[in-house]
């Protein structure tokens, strides 16, 4: 009898561990463009982690398993990937499909569609500058990963929608838009410290907040930054207001969201992924 209790524990603890937490549950949307969650074991230390090369955010889920955290490009295929850990070992996910719709946008401005060849030199070096910010990688861990919305307001354009402009295909969406007003303040969703601040071609005023380990948030189209470089924001901290500068048709918040300099559907971080 004694034994059989003995065994009735065992399995309910061993079932207790395999189940993921609130984390994993929020979390993982193994597709293109979405996250994986990958448990790593209840070591001591955090184990190291690296997906395509790039370090990965690990933490601990509720006090109990680590688990590995990582950004799916939305180029990806479908199938089997690898992460390599510090230790040698290689861990398995399987990406799944998703569908992408397409949005057709008309612009006025053809400059912001074809740009002109001055136009291409101040594009690109844009462009490596935002690159560096995404790759940062900060010791710190993240305050919280369920994340507060930067706004108040109903989503608009999606993640990962193929986009033409003027009949031109251009780069999909990076990230989520909220319809909201001009001057509408802009929340911090988690703790951070402000990496970036640039008023360019595409995003127009734009600032990146790094909340730790690769997770990064980049805030465009404000109309006015409210933070300075290198400036440490509380969780719900004001980056900036809502505006319509650089490639807008019209004032909206425009939050991108990146895990291991792969940019996700920000969606998933405030539970309202849609699959
Ligand atoms: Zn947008």
């Amino acid at each position: 009898m004694r034994r059989l209790l003995c065994l009735v524990l065992l399995l309910c603890s061993a079932q207790l561990h395999a189940e993921p937490g609130f984390i994993s549950r929020l979390l993982n949307h193994p597709v293109p463009g979405g996250v994986a969650v990958v448990p790593l074991g209840d070591g001591a230390e955090a184990p190291g982690v690296r997906y395509q090369g790039k370090p990965v955010l690990v933490v601990r889920e509720e006090g109990r398993r680590w688990i590995a955290i990582v950004g799916i490009p939305l180029k990806s295929a479908a199938g089997v990937q690898q992460l390599t850990l510090s230790d040698g070992r290689q861990l398995s996910f399987t990406v799944g499909t998703k569908h992408y719709r397409e949005q057709r946008i008309k612009l006025k401005n053809t400059r912001q569609v074809n740009p002109l060849a001055e136009d291409m030199a101040r594009i690109n070096r844009e462009l490596a500058e935002q690159t560096k910010a995404y790759q940062t990688f900060s010791p710190a861990q993240p305050s919280n990963l369920m994340f507060d919305k930067p706004v108040n307001g109903p989503l608009s354009s999606p993640f990962g929608l193929r986009r033409f402009f003027n009949g031109e295909e251009r780069n999909p969406h990076s990230g989520l838009d909220f319809a909201v007003g001009a001057g509408t303040p802009i929340k911090s969703p988690a703790a951070g410290k402000v990496i970036l601040i640039g008023d360019y071609f595409f995003n127009g005023n734009t600032v990146f907040v790094d909340h730790g380990q690769g997770l990064i948030s980049m805030f465009c189209h404000m109309s006015k930054v409210d933070v300075k470089l290198g400036q440490s924001l509380p969780r719900g901290g004001i980056v900036g207001r809502v505006g319509a500068t650089g490639r807008a048709t019209g004032p909206h918040m425009h939050w991108n969201v990146s895990l291991n300099d792969t940019r996700v559907d920000p969606a998933i971080f405030i539970g309202a992924f849609k699959p």
